[in-house]
């Protein structure tokens, strides 16, 4: 396994290598049936298994009430950007946005689209979306409140968040899902693509209060309503097998392995702690996001020139730590530590930042 790297890319992300191990081990053969996981139906006992075990896995991992239903969708995120809108609001009733950066600037672009009436509540615009609004005014009359909790691009993350009274929350939680704890009653809705923190692209979560699905209009084509995902139990259509197969597995590292979430937020603090007081050490590096803001999962930081921020990244490429480019649209550094991004990756980076500094600061 010498030939792997440590692997920083924003997504798709890092795996845990006991999951892609496990992988290749049953990938000919899975469980005794004589054909890949790929290969079998999606109607087979074995799939069943599969996907059930990882519904209850995330049950289990977000300590989820009956309350809640756990689909697996296709489409990524992105496709939940409309779906949101067009499932869950209310006649006569607002859709409250926070803008936070790039994804949820394409959230509310989508609910306009639409033609929904939509409230940008609170955002961090007038900043670069360098921080996370303090305060977010609540309306009780909105259909809910859209927030991103963790801002892939811009480094920065919901430490707290809002409370909304009775209007639900709904997040894009797709770069920080089941890196943390926290409480899922305030939430109407929770989506995430896989491909940063739960395993492969091609599938996205999407977690639902039931009482949303009371809001699904009637007049949505099949494929666009929650309700048609939750009452077959994700099986409408031809799910994406392999990739529910390995979020599985990545669920069931978290759960055995790590030791659940709480065990898992110890970790990422201790990782993102490290690269932080790295950045904070010295003026060479700095940090893009507000102190107050910054995420545990995309760490963003500059250097004192474009030049510097190219040989930085060349160099570390070739010393096995790979995807430490800023996002295209903002450019700088990003070193995006996941879940499975083990503590010593980010102790080789940190070895790797001093070093660098040290012959060109
Ligand atoms: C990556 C990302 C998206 C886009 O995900 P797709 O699955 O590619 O549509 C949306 N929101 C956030 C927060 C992301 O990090």
């Amino acid at each position: 396994m010498t030939d792997r790297i440590f692997n920083f890319n924003p997504g798709p992300a890092v795996l845990p290598l006991p999951v892609l191990q496990e992988i290749q081990a049953e990938l000919l053969n899975y469980k005794g049936s004589g054909m890949s996981i790929m290969e079998v139906s999606h109607r087979s006992k074995w799939f069943d298994d599969v996907l059930n075990d990882a519904v209850a896995r995330t049950r289990r991992l977000l300590n989820l009430s009956d309350r809640f239903r756990v689909l697996f969708l296709q489409g990524g995120a992105s496709m939940q950007f409309p779906m949101v809108a067009m499932n869950l609001a209310l006649p006569g009733k607002p859709l409250d946005y926070v803008d936070t950066g790039t994804w949820s600037t394409k959230a509310i672009k989508e609910a306009q689209i639409l033609g929904k009436d939509v409230r940008v509540v609170a955002g961090s615009k007038d900043r670069e979306y360098t921080y996370i609004p303090e305060t977010v005014p609540v309306n009780p009359d909105a259909s809910y409140l859209h927030i991103t909790s963790n801002n892939t691009i811009r480094g920065t993350q919901w430490k707290r968040f809002p409370e909304t009274g009775g209007v639900p929350l709904v997040s894009d939680m797709s770069s920080d899902i089941l890196s943390r704890v926290f409480d899922p009653e305030p939430f109407g809705l929770i989506y995430a693509g896989a491909q940063k923190n739960a395993g492969p692209a091609g599938v996205t979560l999407v977690i639902l209060r039931e009482d949303m699905l009371e809001r699904v209009p009637a007049d949505l084509p099949t494929m666009f309503r929650y309700t048609t995902y939750a009452e077959k139990n994700s099986l409408f259509n031809t799910p994406p097998c392999f990739a529910i197969y390995v979020v599985g597995l990545v669920l069931k590292w978290l759960e055995e392995t790590v030791g659940g979430v709480a065990a898992m937020e110890d970790i990422n603090r201790r990782k993102a702690d490290l690269l932080y007081a790295c950045i904070d050490e010295t003026d060479f590096y700095r940090g893009t996001a507000s102190p107050e803001s910054r995420s545990a999962m995309n760490v963003t930081f500059r250097l004192p020139t474009p030049e510097l921020e190219q040989k930085f990244i060349e160099e570390a490429t070739r010393a096995g730590l790979g995807g430490l480019k800023g996002h295209r649209s903002v450019g700088g550094c990003r070193a995006s530590i996941y879940n499975a991004m083990p503590l010593e990756g980010v102790e080789a980076l940190v070895h790797f930042m001093k070093d660098f500094e040290k012959k060109n600061g």
